[in-house]
């Protein structure tokens, strides 16, 4: 198994600002981790170069206008006067910001063409999964929405290919779906917090695509502390068969980590022994449906210092289907101390939300409702 690692510490110039809580430290911390680790270099985690999206790339899901008002922002982040979703709230200007987000972009699109390439069988891409960016405006922290850029390029190079978008992040997948709505070659699928109760509101499973897109998207909201028995079982009784039944060449996934029940932003319930239950699904339905191709972004995730890294490890440790040892290193726990964090010891150490069973109980009546109405349309 040959993972392609698409990241570099230049994509950490990706910072709304200091007080912001998609803090760049979120993958800094995971590749260190995954180094400390010893699973980053050849063999292993193989690093993946990457240069920046062009803007043909950039234009293929974005307006011309956006990019002439997110290179202003970029370039006079201080005379900005606002707009576009980019401004205070947010997505906040900030100097560079054109080129942090055009390299991240392009990070999500040399992990994409590589597999596609049968260069790496898997890749990963951390700083990725900018999912809320839209057409003609940023939104939710997100600038250039590198995974719909990264499939459009994919399809461009070969008309043929259908590719299964599985975005698990705690916030609906709005941006992507909407690139795709009326695409029969993409299937977009979303799982998150039901968008009556969390940002950005939309998300709902009669969002089914349109025109030729018809019925390539699927929606399952879940209720508020929805836990990982919850999460396997819409996989198992949703996810695994549409994507069976759609038969993609590939699965790019998104994978925020805000769904942990910790999460500042959501209310949800995962842990991080439900992730890593997840991602094996996750691969094992890869290896089924799409010779085992699988390009994984990041995403969302606000419990930062501590959560985040060791979930995206475990991801990392799927693709590579390598098992990694519960202790964490100490070098990495040094790391998390210095700038100002209290690490566990274990890898998978973790307490798992306070529910009692009244509401535990109705969680689960709730999601058994949701997918009902999800699989009945
Ligand atoms: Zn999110």
């Amino acid at each position: 198994m040959t993972v392609g690692f698409a990241y570099s510490p230049a994509l950490d110039a990706y910072d709304l600002g200091p007080g912001h809580p998609f803090r760049p430290e979120r993958v800094s911390l995971t590749a260190a981790l995954l180094a400390d680790y010893g699973v980053l270099g050849p063999g292993a985690l193989a690093p993946l170069t990457f240069d920046p999206a062009t803007p043909d790339a950039l234009l293929r899901v974005h307006d011309e206008e956006y990019l002439r008002a997110v290179r202003a922002a970029s370039h006079a982040p201080g005379s900005w006067p606002g707009g576009r979703g980019i401004g205070p709230g947010d997505t906040p200007a900030f100097a560079g910001m054109h080129e942090a987000s055009a390299a991240i972009a392009g990070a999500t699109c040399a992990a994409l063409s590589r597999v596609l390439e049968g260069r790496h069988d898997r890749a990963f891409a951390p700083a990725g999964g900018l999912h809320h960016a839209h057409r003609e405006r940023a939104a939710g922290f997100c600038v250039y929405n590198d995974v719909a850029i990264a499939i459009a390029a994919a399809l461009e190079r070969d008309p043929g290919l259908r590719v299964c978008y599985l975005d698990i992040d705690a916030h609906h997948g709005d941006g992507v779906q909407e690139a795709f709505y009326q695409e029969p070659r993409v299937l977009t699928i979303s799982l998150h917090e039901d968008g009556r109760y969390l940002y950005p509101g939309t998300g709902s499973w009669r969002e089914r695509g349109a025109g030729p897109g018809t019925g390539t998207v699927l929606n399952l909201p879940m209720p508020p502390y929805a836990d990982d028995r919850c999460y396997l079982y819409a996989f198992e009784q949703a996810v695994a068969p549409a994507v069976r039944a759609f038969a993609p060449g590939i699965l790019v996934t998104q994978n925020g980590a805000d769904g942990h029940w910790s999460d500042p932003l959501t209310t949800l319930g995962l842990t991080i022994q439900g992730y890593e239950a997840l991602y094996a699904r996750i691969t094992t339905l890869a290896d089924e449906t799409c010779g085992g191709r699988i390009v994984a972004c990041g995403g969302g995730g606000y419990s930062w210092l501590t959560v985040v890294p060791r979930i995206w490890t475990l991801l990392a440790a799927s693709l590579l289907e390598h098992d990694l040892p519960d202790e964490l290193p100490d070098a990495w726990r040094q790391r998390v101390r210095e700038v100002g964090g209290d690490p566990p010891t274990h890898l998978r150490h973790d307490p798992g939300p306070t529910l009692d069973d009244e509401t535990r109980e109705r969680v689960w009546h709730d999601t058994g409702l949701m997918l009902r109405q999800a699989l009945a349309g």
